[in-house]
Protein backbone atom coordinates (compact mmCIF):
# COMPACT_ATOMS: atom_id res chain seq x y z
CA UNK A 1 0.00 0.00 0.00
CA UNK A 2 1.31 3.57 -0.67
CA UNK A 3 1.87 5.91 1.51
CA UNK A 4 -0.90 8.11 3.32
CA UNK A 5 -0.96 11.27 1.65
CA UNK A 6 -1.88 12.84 5.17
CA UNK A 7 -0.44 11.65 8.08
CA UNK A 8 -1.31 12.63 11.82
CA UNK A 9 0.67 11.54 14.78
CA UNK A 10 -0.21 12.30 18.28
CA UNK A 11 -2.24 15.72 17.59
CA UNK A 12 -3.04 17.80 20.61
CA UNK A 13 -4.63 21.36 20.96
CA UNK A 14 -5.53 24.01 24.04
CA UNK A 15 -6.58 26.68 23.78
CA UNK A 16 -5.77 29.42 26.36
CA UNK A 17 -8.50 29.42 28.86
CA UNK A 18 -8.08 25.67 29.26
CA UNK A 19 -10.03 23.62 26.70
CA UNK A 20 -8.04 20.75 25.06
CA UNK A 21 -9.56 20.78 21.82
CA UNK A 22 -7.30 17.82 20.47
CA UNK A 23 -6.08 15.03 23.04
CA UNK A 24 -3.82 12.81 20.83
CA UNK A 25 -5.63 12.23 17.42
CA UNK A 26 -3.55 9.71 15.36
CA UNK A 27 -4.72 9.25 12.01
CA UNK A 28 -3.54 8.11 8.05
CA UNK A 29 -5.43 9.24 5.35
CA UNK A 30 -5.37 7.82 2.27
CA UNK A 31 -4.40 9.66 -1.63
CA UNK A 32 -8.03 9.68 -3.02
CA UNK A 33 -10.38 8.78 -0.31
CA UNK A 34 -13.76 10.17 1.17
CA UNK A 35 -13.05 10.45 4.96
CA UNK A 36 -16.13 11.92 6.88
CA UNK A 37 -15.35 13.24 10.46
CA UNK A 38 -18.22 12.34 12.59
CA UNK A 39 -18.87 14.68 15.85
CA UNK A 40 -21.44 16.78 17.69
CA UNK A 41 -20.78 20.33 18.40
CA UNK A 42 -17.41 21.17 19.95
CA UNK A 43 -15.88 17.69 19.23
CA UNK A 44 -12.82 18.93 17.53
CA UNK A 45 -13.49 18.44 13.43
CA UNK A 46 -13.44 21.92 12.90
CA UNK A 47 -9.39 22.29 15.25
CA UNK A 48 -7.80 18.85 13.21
CA UNK A 49 -9.02 20.44 10.05
CA UNK A 50 -7.92 24.33 11.12
CA UNK A 51 -4.34 22.70 12.05
CA UNK A 52 -3.74 20.13 9.12
CA UNK A 53 -4.36 23.22 6.89
CA UNK A 54 -1.96 25.40 8.68
CA UNK A 55 -4.41 28.15 9.84
CA UNK A 56 -4.00 26.51 13.94
CA UNK A 57 -0.71 25.89 15.57
CA UNK A 58 -1.31 22.50 17.90
CA UNK A 59 -0.07 22.19 20.86
CA UNK A 60 2.25 19.42 19.98
CA UNK A 61 2.04 16.12 16.95
CA UNK A 62 3.07 15.72 13.77
CA UNK A 63 1.53 16.13 10.61
CA UNK A 64 2.93 15.12 7.04
CA UNK A 65 1.24 15.91 4.09
CA UNK A 66 2.34 14.27 1.01
CA UNK A 67 5.84 14.14 3.43
CA UNK A 68 5.77 17.55 4.13
CA UNK A 69 5.89 18.36 7.92
CA UNK A 70 4.26 20.70 9.63
CA UNK A 71 7.66 21.19 11.26
CA UNK A 72 9.59 22.23 8.66
CA UNK A 73 8.55 24.03 5.84
CA UNK A 74 4.81 23.66 5.52
CA UNK A 75 4.09 25.93 2.42
CA UNK A 76 4.43 23.30 -0.16
CA UNK A 77 1.34 21.69 2.36
CA UNK A 78 -0.53 24.35 2.22
CA UNK A 79 -0.25 25.14 -1.84
CA UNK A 80 -1.46 21.22 -1.73
CA UNK A 81 -5.11 22.16 -0.12
CA UNK A 82 -8.08 23.35 -0.33
CA UNK A 83 -10.34 24.91 2.39
CA UNK A 84 -14.24 25.33 2.43
CA UNK A 85 -14.71 27.02 5.47
CA UNK A 86 -17.94 26.80 7.42
CA UNK A 87 -18.88 30.45 7.02
CA UNK A 88 -18.64 32.37 4.02
CA UNK A 89 -15.71 34.20 3.39
CA UNK A 90 -16.86 36.23 -0.12
CA UNK A 91 -16.74 39.82 -0.65
CA UNK A 92 -20.87 40.86 -1.16
CA UNK A 93 -19.98 43.04 -4.23
CA UNK A 94 -17.40 41.32 -5.67
CA UNK A 95 -18.46 39.13 -9.29
CA UNK A 96 -18.08 35.32 -8.73
CA UNK A 97 -15.50 35.17 -11.55
CA UNK A 98 -13.13 37.71 -9.37
CA UNK A 99 -13.79 35.49 -6.64
CA UNK A 100 -12.59 32.77 -7.86
CA UNK A 101 -10.05 34.14 -9.67
CA UNK A 102 -8.18 36.24 -6.92
CA UNK A 103 -8.03 33.44 -4.52
CA UNK A 104 -5.78 31.57 -7.54
CA UNK A 105 -3.89 34.42 -7.09
CA UNK A 106 -3.53 34.09 -3.59
CA UNK A 107 -1.70 30.84 -3.91
CA UNK A 108 0.58 32.13 -5.93
CA UNK A 109 -0.60 30.16 -9.26
CA UNK A 110 -0.25 32.05 -12.59
CA UNK A 111 -3.29 33.82 -14.14
CA UNK A 112 -5.15 30.84 -15.62
CA UNK A 113 -8.19 31.92 -17.14
CA UNK A 114 -8.84 29.29 -18.87
CA UNK A 115 -8.84 26.80 -15.35
CA UNK A 116 -11.33 29.30 -14.04
CA UNK A 117 -13.33 28.62 -16.66
CA UNK A 118 -12.96 24.59 -16.02
CA UNK A 119 -13.34 25.06 -12.28
CA UNK A 120 -16.94 27.25 -13.06
CA UNK A 121 -18.07 25.20 -15.64
CA UNK A 122 -17.51 22.32 -13.38
CA UNK A 123 -19.37 23.68 -10.84
CA UNK A 124 -22.15 24.82 -13.01
CA UNK A 125 -21.11 28.67 -12.19
CA UNK A 126 -20.09 29.65 -15.61
CA UNK A 127 -23.88 30.81 -16.45
CA UNK A 128 -23.19 32.99 -12.68
CA UNK A 129 -19.68 34.31 -13.15
CA UNK A 130 -20.40 38.09 -14.07
CA UNK A 131 -22.97 37.87 -11.00
CA UNK A 132 -22.36 39.77 -7.84
CA UNK A 133 -21.77 37.69 -4.58
CA UNK A 134 -24.67 38.92 -3.10
CA UNK A 135 -27.04 38.03 -5.75
CA UNK A 136 -26.83 34.78 -5.72
CA UNK A 137 -28.69 32.02 -4.17
CA UNK A 138 -27.21 29.86 -0.67
CA UNK A 139 -26.35 26.95 -2.62
CA UNK A 140 -24.89 28.70 -5.11
CA UNK A 141 -22.76 30.86 -3.03
CA UNK A 142 -21.92 27.70 -1.28
CA UNK A 143 -20.26 26.35 -4.89
CA UNK A 144 -18.65 29.63 -5.28
CA UNK A 145 -16.82 28.89 -2.07
CA UNK A 146 -15.59 25.58 -3.64
CA UNK A 147 -14.96 27.30 -6.67
CA UNK A 148 -12.36 29.42 -4.92
CA UNK A 149 -10.76 26.22 -2.73
CA UNK A 150 -10.40 24.54 -5.70
CA UNK A 151 -9.04 27.81 -7.82
CA UNK A 152 -5.30 26.98 -7.15
CA UNK A 153 -5.97 22.90 -8.38
CA UNK A 154 -5.18 21.51 -4.61
CA UNK A 155 -4.98 17.48 -4.71
CA UNK A 156 -6.91 17.52 -1.31
CA UNK A 157 -9.65 18.90 -0.27
CA UNK A 158 -11.40 19.75 3.29
CA UNK A 159 -15.21 20.81 3.92
CA UNK A 160 -16.24 21.40 7.25
CA UNK A 161 -20.04 21.06 7.64
CA UNK A 162 -20.82 21.40 3.56
CA UNK A 163 -24.24 20.78 4.41
CA UNK A 164 -24.85 22.23 7.56
CA UNK A 165 -28.16 24.22 7.30
CA UNK A 166 -29.25 23.29 3.76
CA UNK A 167 -32.05 21.77 2.49
CA UNK A 168 -32.22 18.59 1.62
CA UNK A 169 -32.22 19.00 -2.46
CA UNK A 170 -29.05 21.01 -1.70
CA UNK A 171 -28.05 18.78 0.09
CA UNK A 172 -28.08 15.94 -2.44
CA UNK A 173 -26.79 18.37 -4.82
CA UNK A 174 -23.62 18.32 -2.81
CA UNK A 175 -23.53 14.54 -2.12
CA UNK A 176 -23.13 14.93 -6.07
CA UNK A 177 -20.71 17.63 -6.25
CA UNK A 178 -18.12 15.72 -3.74
CA UNK A 179 -18.70 12.26 -5.70
CA UNK A 180 -17.67 14.38 -9.03
CA UNK A 181 -14.68 15.75 -7.57
CA UNK A 182 -13.83 12.65 -6.16
CA UNK A 183 -14.17 10.60 -9.19
CA UNK A 184 -11.44 13.44 -10.04
CA UNK A 185 -8.81 12.15 -8.15
CA UNK A 186 -9.16 14.51 -5.01
CA UNK A 187 -8.86 13.31 -1.89
CA UNK A 188 -11.68 14.53 0.31
CA UNK A 189 -12.11 15.68 3.95
CA UNK A 190 -15.10 16.53 5.13
CA UNK A 191 -16.84 17.19 8.48
CA UNK A 192 -20.55 16.30 9.39
CA UNK A 193 -23.55 15.84 11.99
CA UNK A 194 -25.10 13.91 10.16
CA UNK A 195 -24.68 10.28 10.23
CA UNK A 196 -27.04 9.37 6.57
CA UNK A 197 -24.66 12.13 5.45
CA UNK A 198 -21.39 10.09 6.30
CA UNK A 199 -22.84 7.11 5.40
CA UNK A 200 -24.31 8.34 1.69
CA UNK A 201 -21.09 9.95 1.19
CA UNK A 202 -17.94 8.59 2.80
CA UNK A 203 -15.63 5.55 2.39
CA UNK A 204 -14.64 6.14 5.99
CA UNK A 205 -15.70 7.54 8.71
CA UNK A 206 -14.03 8.79 11.66
CA UNK A 207 -16.02 10.03 14.92
CA UNK A 208 -14.33 11.93 17.28
CA UNK A 209 -15.70 13.06 20.32
CA UNK A 210 -13.77 15.48 23.19
CA UNK A 211 -10.88 15.94 21.24
CA UNK A 212 -10.71 11.79 20.34
CA UNK A 213 -11.01 9.70 17.57
CA UNK A 214 -13.02 7.24 18.81
CA UNK A 215 -13.98 5.37 16.18
CA UNK A 216 -12.54 4.93 12.50
CA UNK A 217 -12.97 2.44 10.14
CA UNK A 218 -14.96 1.22 6.37
CA UNK A 219 -18.45 2.65 6.83
CA UNK A 220 -19.96 -0.51 6.46
CA UNK A 221 -17.52 -1.82 9.20
CA UNK A 222 -17.80 0.35 11.32
CA UNK A 223 -21.80 1.01 11.58
CA UNK A 224 -21.85 -2.96 11.63
CA UNK A 225 -19.14 -2.67 14.97
CA UNK A 226 -21.02 0.05 16.65
CA UNK A 227 -24.80 0.21 15.30
CA UNK A 228 -26.37 2.91 14.08
CA UNK A 229 -27.80 3.20 17.86
CA UNK A 230 -24.27 3.53 19.51
CA UNK A 231 -23.42 5.88 17.00
CA UNK A 232 -26.03 7.89 17.49
CA UNK A 233 -25.63 7.85 21.18
CA UNK A 234 -22.04 8.63 20.35
CA UNK A 235 -23.11 11.78 18.87
CA UNK A 236 -25.47 13.30 21.52
P1 LIG B 1 -18.83 22.27 15.52
O1 LIG B 1 -19.46 21.03 14.99
O2 LIG B 1 -19.72 23.03 16.46
O3 LIG B 1 -18.23 23.14 14.47
P2 LIG B 1 -16.24 21.13 16.15
O4 LIG B 1 -16.29 19.65 16.32
O5 LIG B 1 -15.76 21.65 14.85
O6 LIG B 1 -17.65 21.77 16.51
P3 LIG B 1 -14.22 22.85 17.34
O7 LIG B 1 -14.77 24.07 16.69
O8 LIG B 1 -12.94 22.31 16.85
O9 LIG B 1 -15.31 21.66 17.35
O10 LIG B 1 -14.10 23.14 18.90
C1 LIG B 1 -13.52 22.22 19.83
C2 LIG B 1 -13.45 22.90 21.21
O11 LIG B 1 -12.49 23.94 21.16
C3 LIG B 1 -14.75 23.54 21.65
O12 LIG B 1 -14.87 23.38 23.04
C4 LIG B 1 -14.56 25.01 21.29
O13 LIG B 1 -15.31 25.85 22.13
C5 LIG B 1 -13.07 25.19 21.53
N1 LIG B 1 -12.48 26.23 20.66
C6 LIG B 1 -12.49 26.24 19.30
N2 LIG B 1 -11.84 27.33 18.84
C7 LIG B 1 -11.41 28.02 19.93
C8 LIG B 1 -10.67 29.23 20.13
N3 LIG B 1 -10.22 29.94 19.09
N4 LIG B 1 -10.41 29.62 21.39
C9 LIG B 1 -10.83 28.90 22.46
N5 LIG B 1 -11.54 27.74 22.35
C10 LIG B 1 -11.83 27.30 21.11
Amino acid sequence: MSDPIIRIEGLKKSYAGGVEALKGVDLDIEKGEILALLGPNGAGKTTLISIVCGIVTPTSGKILVDGHDNQGDFRAARSMIGLVPQELTTDAFESVWATVSFSRGLFGKPRDDRKIEDILRRLTLWDKRKAKMMELSGGMKRRVMIAKALSHEPEILFLDEPTAGVDVELRRDMWELVRKLRADGTTIILTTHYIEEAEEMADRVGVIRKGELVALGEKKALMAQMGQRTLKITLD
